[in-house]
This record gives C-alpha cells, structure tokens and sequence, in this order.
C-alpha cells in the first residue's frame, strides 16, 4: 500500500458546500462525454456474431411521457403526446425490439431481467401495457426472468392498472413518491400528491408484488429538517421492502437549472450538500433502528435475504442490456451504446428500417475493470480478491493513492480482505469515484 495522502485533483478535496449547477451521480464509465457516432459500427458488428452462452441479458424499455415535467427532471420526458402519438411510440419500440430478436447475437436467448423506465411507464393505459408486453414476451418470453422491474409515478396508478401491472408480470414496483409534503411536491412540479401515494401503496400491497420499493429525494426545493424528519417517519411507517434515497442535483438541462440562468444565480434553492448527506443519513438510521439493512449509498432494505437488485447488479457486473426507446442506454458484448435522444428522429429512423443508436463507445478490458470497481464501491464494500480473479488486477496497489487518500479521510478502511467506505464515504461516494477514472477521464465533462 501506498502512504499516499492527497487525493489525485483538487475536486476530490473540494467541500462541495452549496449545490451548483451539474451532475453529481455517476452512472456509468466512461464518461457519456466519451461515446461517439463513430463507434456504433462496434455494436453492428456485436449484434452479428454467435450468442454468447455465459453473460446474462437484460433489456430495458423507455417509456418517455409523464403527466407533468418535473422541475428537478433532467430525462427525455414528454408531457404532451396523445393517444395516437404514443402508440406510433410503442409500435417503432416493438419494431426496434423484433429486430434485435432477430440478430445472431441475441437469437435464442431470454431475458434474465426486464426493466421498464422512464419517463413514467405508468402513464400507459392498460390495453397499450398488454399489447406492448405480449408483443415482447413473444420476441422474447420472459419465464427465465428474475426481475421484471416497473417504475409508477403513483398519481397515474388506479385498481385496474396496478392489477394489470401485476398481471403482466412485475415482481418490483417502484414507486417514485420523492417526498410526503404536498407543498413540496407542487412546488418541485411533480404530478403526484401524499394521497394518491397512500391510494396506490396500499392497494400495490395487497396484490403480493413481491417487492415494493419507494423513492424518496433528499433536498427538494422548499424541504426543511422537520419535513424530512416527517416525510422519513411516513416511509418508515410504510414499511416498503426497499427505499432508494438520492441527494438532489441539479443537472445542466433541468427546469431549476434555467430559472437559476434566468436570475443570474450560481447557487441551486435546494439543500446544501452536507445537509442532503445529514438528511440521508438521518433517514438510515431511522430505517436501521426498525430492522432494515443500508446496503448502497441510496439503498436501505429490509430483508437483503430475499431482496435483490438484479437489474442494477447484474449491469454492474457486465450483463448485457438491451436498450429499447429514445435515449435508452445500454451495453452488448462490451461496447456501451445509446439510442436516438429525441422521440421524432428516433420513430423516424426505425421507420427507415435504421438502427436507432446514435452514439457508442467500445471499453477496454481496463475500462470495464474500472467500471466495476467504481460502481460497486457505490454497495460500500468491494473484495479486493473479486477483482484479482476476474480481471487479474490488484486494487490496493493499482489504486493506492486513491484509497490511501480516502482512508486518512476517514472515507474508507482498507484491508486486504475488504474495502470498505466509512458512512461519511457513503454518503459522498459518487464526488470520490472520480478519482479513479484513468486521467484523460477525469477532467471531462460528465454527460
Ligand atoms: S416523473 Fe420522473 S421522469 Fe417524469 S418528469 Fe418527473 S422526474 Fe422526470
């Protein structure tokens, strides 16, 4: 192990008080910055060659229309498309998915895991869900999936379309309830007020989902101690199988962001980020106190037995993930790649018969090394032995100064059996990955 006690850039020692302009959670690696036009011949050339027997498929649907733009949004949203519009959508998608279905690389495989995002996939009506996940299982049936993952914006869920949810299959519901305080949730544009939350949670329970998750977000515009303190005591009473927790940004393409513009501010009106790391925290020990385990920076679960994360595991681990819809992100045989980011270019070119990736970006082993170091760091614990099997790499000395830096921190012990991030490590793990990105990385621009 190194001495090593600096951090490698001046970012990582950074305070990071107030919120500014920018993204924060790291997602993926490398940088989105990094994907070009120039390499989606990499995918094509994937997309040709035998189905591998031994890496697990995902595929994931992007369902882009909400009911209203939330103002902290920074996704592909669209909240004015009718009826007709939407089916045009579904109808290119299915058309995008069949021919996937059809390519060497995928033919004869099943999904391990099915994730539908957004956007709110919610928003669809009963028939469009039913037509839209019968045309998928046929191209590709699901009987071998572990997870198929839904995410609900609770206002656009009734009896009928929950039941249909779980008829067409979901095993995890999320619901992306955000925050409990009315004014709150007005004030950040979200569509959605507590009593449709309350509505939907109890009637989602009573139809055995097998896991039920809820999102919450720490330091929405207007959010005080006390109405965190009171949003947490609702979550907890709830008692949800999982809760994700995310800290507030304020990405470059958000609704705050261009009133910030408007005023002339450098400074986002939401919490600063030792509060949202307080806040977080507060709402941790509150969910440990009655049993539940924290087992990411975002996560606490309340039975990691039986409550896994296939989608986000798996992806972590290598998986590959078929991007299906405008500005889906995904990852075949190692090359990441994402679709079309607008509705109208991306209908068009799967109507021409094209491919609708637009952007690609073909990973070194190294990179895909790093990849995985970074994002399971986000579990807070990381085995050095994992990584020296899978990719003969030694992650004490490859990374001593980061790790070094972060331990005389008090971000992290390091041993040789275990890695593991400190709750103050946790809290700020996405600001510290950055550390570890090879350094023509490092200074770019994220997205
Ligand atoms: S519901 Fe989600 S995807 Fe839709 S606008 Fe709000 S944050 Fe964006």
């Amino acid at each position: 192990m190194s001495s090593a006690t600096e951090p490698v850039s001046d970012a990582a020692k950074a305070k990071h008080h107030a919120t500014e302009a920018g993204n924060y959670f790291v997602a993926n690696y490398p940088p989105f910055s990094f994907w070009q036009k120039e390499q989606v011949f990499a995918v094509e050339k994937v997309l040709d060659s035998p189905a591998p027997h031994d890496i697990p498929l995902g595929v994931y649907f992007h369902i882009p229309f909400c009911r209203k733009r939330c103002h902290f949004c920074y996704f592909r949203v669209y909240t004015d498309k009718n009826a007709a519009e939407i089916r045009k959508y579904i109808h290119a998608g299915m058309e995008e998915f069949a021919r996937y279905a059809a390519r060497p690389y995928l033919q004869g495989r099943k999904p391990h895991f099915v994730y539908f995002g957004g956007g709110t996939p919610s928003y669809l009506s009963v028939p469009q869900l039913q037509e839209l996940t019968n045309r998928m299982k046929d191209l590709m049936p699901w009987d071998q999936a572990e997870e198929v993952a839904f995410e609900a914006e609770p206002g656009t869920l009734n009896e009928k379309k929950l039941e249909a949810i779980r008829e067409i299959g979901v095993t995890r519901l999320s619901l992306g309830v955000e925050h409990f305080d009315d004014h709150i949730l007005e004030s950040n544009g979200r569509a959605h007020r507590s009593g449709e939350i309350e509505r939907a949670y109890r009637f989602a329970r009573s139809l055995g989902f097998e896991h039920i998750n809820i999102d919450l977000i720490a330091g929405m515009m207007n959010d005080t101690e006390e109405l965190w303190r009171a949003a947490v005591a609702k979550a907890v009473e709830m008692q949800p199988d999982c809760v994700t927790i995310y800290q507030m940004e304020v990405p470059y393409n958000t609704g705050i962001y261009k009133q910030m513009q408007t005023d002339g501010k450098v400074t986002a009106p939401v919490a600063d980020w030792e509060t949202k790391r307080a806040w977080v925290n507060y709402a941790f020990e509150e969910f440990v106190k009655t049993g539940y385990t924290v087992t990411s920076a975002y996560t606490v679960v309340k039975n990691p037995e039986t409550i896994k994360f296939v989608y986000r595991d798996s992806l972590w681990e290598g998986a590959d993930l078929l991007p299906i819809g405008v500005a889906s992100f995904g990852h075949l045989g190692g090359i990441h790649l994402q679709n079309q980011a607008d509705i109208a270019p991306y209908i068009e070119t799967i109507e021409r018969g094209e491919s609708a990736i637009f952007r690609a970006y073909a990973t070194s082993p190294d990179e895909r090394f790093i990849r995985e170091f970074i994002l399971k760091l986000k579990l807070g614990s990381v085995k050095p032995s994992y990584y020296q099997t899978k990719f003969g790499e030694d992650v004490l000395t490859r990374f001593a100064p980061q790790l070094g830096w972060m331990q005389n921190e008090g971000f992290a012990t390091l041993g040789p059996d275990e890695i593991r991030l400190t709750r103050d490590g946790l809290l700020q793990v996405d600001r510290l990955l950055h550390e570890f990105f090879l350094p023509h990385h490092r200074s770019a621009r994220y997205t």
